[in-house]
Parts: C-alpha cells; sequence; structure tokens
C-alpha cells in the first residue's frame, strides 16, 4: 500500500513541490485545514507521515494516528508538538530549522527601523493631513543599545545587521559560549543588566519552560521607559497582559509584534488598538524563496523518515535507538 502523507494546515495551495518530492517515494498526499487535536486525528487517522504548521499535535492527535511515523514541523520553533509524547510513541519528530533565518532577522530590524523612527505614524499623517510637522523627538538610532534575547541563528544575523547601523550590541543567551559572543562583538550580560540598559530589546529564544513569559511585569518594569520590545520568537515569551499594562502606563515606549500568544490576534485584543504598537501576522519568516525551500525541505524530510533513513532534522534522535 502507499504511503499516505497529510499537510494538516497548510498556508498555501499550490503543492507542486510537494508533490515532486513525495514521488520518489509514490506517496498519496492530502490536506486539511485543522485546527484542534481532535481535528488532527481525523484527518490524520490513516497517514504515514504529517507535515504540520500550527495544528496542535499533543497526546489525544498522537493517538488517533497509529500508523504516522513522523511529523515534520513545516517550520523552526515545534512548541506545538509534543515531543515526549510522540517519542513513547516511536514516532519522529523534525523541523526545518534554517531556511529563514535572513527574513526574520530583516523582519525584526523592519520593526525596530519603522518603530524608532516613527514611520507608520509619519506615513498616516501625510495621508491625513497633506504634511505634518515632525513627530518629536525622534532620537539618533547610532549609538543606543541593542538587547538581544537569545543569540542562536536569527539573533546572531539580527547582531551582524545590527552593526551595521552602529548599534552598541548586547545580549543574554547562557547557552552561547564566550568566544561565541567575542568573535561577535557582542557584549554578554546578565537578563537584568539587558533589561535596565537597552534601548531595543529584541526576542530571539525558542518557546521552551523556561522562556515562557520571560518577559513579564518584573521585567518590564526594569526596562527604560523610552525603550522598545521587538519579538518574533514567539508569543508565548511574552505576557501579552503585563505588556499591554506596560504600553498603557508607559514603563515602556513601544513595542513591534510578529507573533502573540493566540493567534490569529483576536479582533478585540486591546494591542489592536495601543499606540507605538506595530503588529505583523506571523509573516517575519516569509519570502518567496523562503517558503518554496521550506515546502520542499518538510517533504524531503518526511520522504528520508518513510525510507527508514534518518531525517536531516530530527528533534528527539533517541527515538532511533527505541
Ligand atoms: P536557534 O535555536 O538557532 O537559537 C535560539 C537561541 O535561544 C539559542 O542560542 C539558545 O541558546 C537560546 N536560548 C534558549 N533558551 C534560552 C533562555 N532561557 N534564555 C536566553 N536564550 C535562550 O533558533 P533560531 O533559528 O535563532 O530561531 C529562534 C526562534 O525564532 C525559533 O525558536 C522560532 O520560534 C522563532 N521563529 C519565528 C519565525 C517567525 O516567522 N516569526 C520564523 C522562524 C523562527
Amino acid at each position: 500500500m502507499a504511503f499516505l502523507v497529510v499537510a494538516t494546515d497548510p498556508l498555501h495551495s499550490d503543492f507542486s513541490g510537494e508533490l515532486e518530492e513525495l514521488a520518489a517515494i509514490g506517496a498519496e498526499f492530502r490536506t486539511a485545514q485543522c485546527r484542534t487535536e481532535e481535528d488532527v486525528a481525523e484527518a490524520c487517522h490513516d497517514a504515514d507521515g504529517i507535515m504540520v504548521t500550527l495544528s496542535p499535535v499533543g497526546r489525544r492527535a498522537l493517538a488517533g494516528m497509529p500508523r504516522c511515523r513522523i511529523i515534520v514541523r513545516t517550520g523552526v520553533g515545534y512548541d506545538t508538538i509534543d515531543v515526549a509524547a510522540a517519542t513513547e510513541r516511536k514516532v519522529m519528530v523534525a523541523n526545518v530549522p534554517d531556511y529563514c533565518i535572513s527574513e526574520v532577522a530583516d523582519h525584526a530590524l523592519a520593526l525596530m527601523l519603522c518603530l524608532w523612527r516613527k514611520v507608520v505614524e509619519l506615513d498616516a499623517q501625510v495621508r491625513a493631513q497633506g504634511w505634518t510637522d515632525m513627530l518629536r523627538p525622534v532620537h539618533r538610532l547610532e549609538g543606543q543599545v541593542l538587547g538581544i534575547i537569545g543569540l542562536g541563528r536569527i539573533g546572531r544575523a539580527v547582531a551582524a545587521r545590527a552593526r551595521g547601523f552602529g548599534l552598541r550590541r548586547i545580549a543574554y543567551d547562557p547557552y552561547v559560549p564566550a568566544d561565541v559572543f567575542s568573535a561577535l562583538g557582542v557584549e554578554s550580560v546578565s537578563l537584568d543588566v539587558l533589561a535596565r540598559s537597552a534601548d531595543i530589546i529584541t526576542m530571539h529564544t525558542p518557546l521552551t519552560h523556561e522562556t515562557r513569559g520571560l518577559i513579564r511585569r518584573e521585567l518590564l518594569r526594569k526596562m527604560k521607559p523610552t525603550a522598545l520590545l521587538v519579538n518574533t520568537s514567539r508569543g508565548g515569551v511574552v505576557a501579552t497582559d503585563d505588556l499591554v499594562q506596560a504600553l498603557r502606563e508607559g514603563w515602556i515606549s513601544g513595542a513591534g509584534l510578529d507573533v502573540f500568544e493566540a493567534e490569529p490576534l483576536p479582533q478585540d485584543h486591546p494591542l489592536r488598538s495601543l499606540p507605538r504598537v506595530l503588529l505583523t501576522p506571523h509573516a517575519a519568516w516569509y519570502s518567496v524563496g523562503a517558503e518554496r525551500e521550506l515546502r520542499r525541505r518538510s517533504a524531503r524530510t518526511v520522504v528520508q523518515a518513510l525510507r527508514g533513513q534518518a531525517p536531516a532534522s530530527l528533534v528527539n534522535p533517541e527515538v532511533l535507538g527505541c
């Protein structure tokens, strides 16, 4: 019987890349729009491999797909997948770790620059009033302190770009060795020092039990009232209610957000009506080239696993020893 591969919630509609890759094993391909674990269990009950964008895959979903051998998260973060539960069931979990490093780094810089230079407000005023006075004050960006939380692939790409803008770069990442910091010319600091000294904080950690709610009331209160927060990592690293309070009460000056605790961001969410907040719809990863690469590599990873090979970026390698 041919393998069946299901894409649980693809964001695109042209599957030529996936089909070309899956043809190597003659797999059948099906798509769905799963929002819940029950949806996943139903759509994937006879699947040998699945490709997941944002659908939740926990114990309930896994119990409903007994044939499944490989779950590919078509993206970098895999916090929507219960990796421990998958490992117990000997299901491989893989991601595509590095397909959009420059896109996310560019997007983080774009949010910073637009906020710092007040681009969106100036644009709105020119459109509404024909012309406008300066939106005072805007300070010189060169020489300001950029605080990077998470100095991995994307954090380092942000650090490289920020150097060109003459920013002083400091970072908090307890898992990165000192020689990496010095090679990048980035100063290693504690989270406390970063919060107090940064003019802009940019988030680049994965969402884990350690990073969930890392940016909360206590940390926001330490930040400069003129500081900006940019988050292109995962919504859950910021306690949203605390951020809303910080913005309303002027503990910080603004925020640029691509990711949210609840996605899509609810229509009536207070973030939508706050000034000095830029919102993008989890779009930092996207470019034509990144999407093409993501789709092909996701399907190729499924093919590797169903052929009995170890996938390129296995998140739970211990499953192979089971
Ligand atoms: P990476 O694994 O290369 O880097 C993550 C870094 O975070 C690592 O250096 C790690 O040591 C550090 N880290 C882990 N726990 C930490 C903690 N408690 N405190 C400080 N640092 C910590 O990942 P990456 O490729 O740089 O991606 C980072 C995140 O960006 C991903 O996990 C993903 O969630 C997010 N992302 C978002 C988009 C988007 O479209 N918005 C696209 C791609 C990735």
